[in-house]
C-alpha cells in the first residue's frame, strides 16, 4: 500500500488523485491533503480519505478544521506549508498546487528524495535548474502527471540507448484556434475548453497558448532536450498526447481517452499500469487523427515563451510572474483578454536577465515582477 501525499487536493488535479486512490483502496492511502481556501470540499475529503496530515492556508480555517477534527495534524499559513512539505511520511506526493506557489513545497520534498508525481509545470518554469540539479543530489524520483509528459516519458521508456530528433509536444490549441481573437473574449469563452475539464488558471494558459509555452520548458527540464528540439503540433481532438520522433525516423506515439486519471494512476503506480473504468479508445471513432502548425501571430503567448525561453532563466520567472498577475485581472474583469500578451510582452521587454539559484531568490525575483505588473495594470498602461 503507497502512502500518497496530495498538494492541491481540492483542485482538479487533485481530486483526480483522489478518484484514482478511491478506486484503488488496496493499493493507495491518502495520508497527506493540502488546500488552500474551499474548505467545505477539504471537510468531505478527510471525512472520506482519513488522512493524518491536513494544510490549508488561512489560520481562521485551520482552526475550525481543529475544532471538527480533534487529534488530526493540520498545517496553516507559509511556516504550516514548510513544515508539512518536510514530512517525509509518504511515498508519492502528486504535486498540483497553482502557480509558483509549489514551488518551495515541490523543492523540500525533492530535497528529501522522495518521489514527486508533478503537475504543477510553473515550478519548473520558474526553477527548473534548481529542481532537476536537486533531485540528482538527492536521489528523488520526479514523475510528471503532465498528460504530453506522460505521454513522452512513456514513449522513452526503454529507450535509453537512443538519441531523440524532437519531442512533438501536442496542444489541442484551445477555444480560439478557430475564431478570431477580439478585445471582447468574456472570462466564460476563455473557460470553455473544448476538449479539457481543468482549474481555471491552466485553462486560461490553454486558451491563449501560454501553457505549450510553460510546457516546451517543462519538457526541456524534465528529458534533458533543448527548447529548438520541442516542437508544438496542434492537434484539436486531444487523442495523441504527444509524440517523441528518433534518429533513424521513427516516431513513438502515446494515443489514448482524454482523462488525467491515467497519467495521475500511471505515476502513483509508476511503472506498472493500473485496470480503470474509462472507456477505451474505439479507433474506428476516432477515423482520422489530424495535426497542424501553430500560429504564433494569433497566439503571441506562444511566441513570448519561446522568446523568455532565448533570453534565459529570469525571463522565465518573469513570464510565469507576469502571466499569474494578468490571468488572475483578466478573471476578475479588470483588463481585457488581448491585454494578457500585451502585459507580457511589456514586462519581458525590460525584464534584467540573470541566473538564480535558490528558491528565496526566484520567489523575491517572482514577487518584485509580480509588483510591476500590477502597477502597470493599476496604470493602465497595456
Ligand atoms: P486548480 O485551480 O483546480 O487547483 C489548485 C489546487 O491548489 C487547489 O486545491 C487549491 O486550493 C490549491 N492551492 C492553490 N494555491 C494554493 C496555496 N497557496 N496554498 C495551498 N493550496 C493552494 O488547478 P488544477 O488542478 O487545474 O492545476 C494544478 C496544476 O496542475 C497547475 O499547475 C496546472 O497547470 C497543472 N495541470 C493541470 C491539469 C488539469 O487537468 N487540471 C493538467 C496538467 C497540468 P483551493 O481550491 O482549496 O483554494
Amino acid at each position: 500500500m503507497k502512502k500518497i501525499a496530495v498538494f492541491g487536493s481540492t483542485g482538479s488535479i487533485g481530486q483526480s488523485t483522489l478518484a484514482v486512490i478511491r478506486e484503488n483502496p488496496e493499493d493507495f492511502k491518502a495520508v497527506t491533503l493540502v488546500a488552500g481556501k474551499n474548505i467545505e470540499k477539504l471537510i468531505s475529503q478527510i471525512k472520506e480519505f482519513a488522512p493524518e496530515n491536513v494544510y490549508i492556508s488561512s489560520e481562521e480555517n485551520a482552526e475550525k478544521l481543529r475544532r471538527l477534527f480533534p487529534g488530526l495534524r493540520i498545517f496553516c499559513g507559509e511556516q504550516g506549508m514548510e513544515d508539512i512539505s518536510g514530512r517525509t511520511d509518504f511515498d508519492v506526493s502528486v504535486s498540483a498546487l497553482v502557480g509558483v506557489a509549489g514551488l518551495a513545497p515541490t523543492y523540500n520534498m525533492i530535497k528529501n528524495g522522495k518521489t514527486v508525481a508533478l503537475a504543477n509545470k510553473e515550478v519548473l518554469v520558474a526553477g527548473g535548474k534548481l529542481i532537476m540539479d536537486t533531485a540528482k543530489e538527492s536521489g528523488a524520483t520526479l514523475l510528471t502527471v503532465d498528460s504530453e509528459h506522460s505521454a513522452i516519458m512513456q514513449c522513452l521508456r526503454g529507450e535509453e540507448e537512443n538519441k531523440i530528433e524532437k519531442i512533438l509536444l501536442t496542444a489541442s490549441g484551445g477555444p480560439f484556434f478557430d475564431k478570431e481573437i477580439t478585445d471582447d473574449i468574456t472570462a466564460a469563452q476563455a473557460l470553455a475548453h473544448p476538449t479539457w475539464s481543468m482549474g481555471a488558471k491552466v485553462t486560461i494558459d490553454s486558451s491563449t497558448m501560454m501553457n505549450k509555452g510553460f510546457e516546451i520548458i517543462e519538457a526541456k527540464w524534465l528529458f534533458g532536450v533543448e527548447a529548438e528540439r520541442i516542437e508544438v503540433v496542434i492537434h484539436r481532438k486531444s487523442l495523441v498526447h504527444s509524440m517523441v520522433q528518433f534518429q533513424d525516423g521513427t516516431i513513438m506515439a502515446n494515443i489514448g481517452p482524454k482523462s488525467m486519471q491515467i497519467p495521475i494512476a500511471y505515476a502513483l503506480n509508476y511503472p506498472k499500469r493500473l485496470q480503470n473504468n474509462i472507456e477505451k479508445l474505439d479507433l474506428f471513432d476516432v477515423c482520422e487523427l489530424k495535426f497542424e502548425k501553430p500560429d504564433l501571430c494569433k497566439f503571441p503567448c506562444l511566441r513570448l515563451a519561446y522568446e523568455a525561453i532565448a533570453k534565459g532563466h529570469s525571463a522565465q520567472v518573469a513570464l510565469n510572474a507576469a502571466n499569474e498577475v494578468l490571468v488572475a485581472a483578466f478573471l476578475s474583469g479588470e483588463i481585457k483578454y488581448t491585454d494578457i500578451p500585451k502585459g507580457i510582452e511589456k514586462i519581458l521587454a525590460v525584464c534584467e536577465t540573470r541566473k538564480m539559484s535558490a528558491v528565496k531568490e526566484i520567489l523575491d525575483f517572482d514577487g518584485k515582477i509580480k509588483t510591476e505588473t500590477r502597477e502597470l495594470i493599476n496604470s493602465r498602461k497595456i
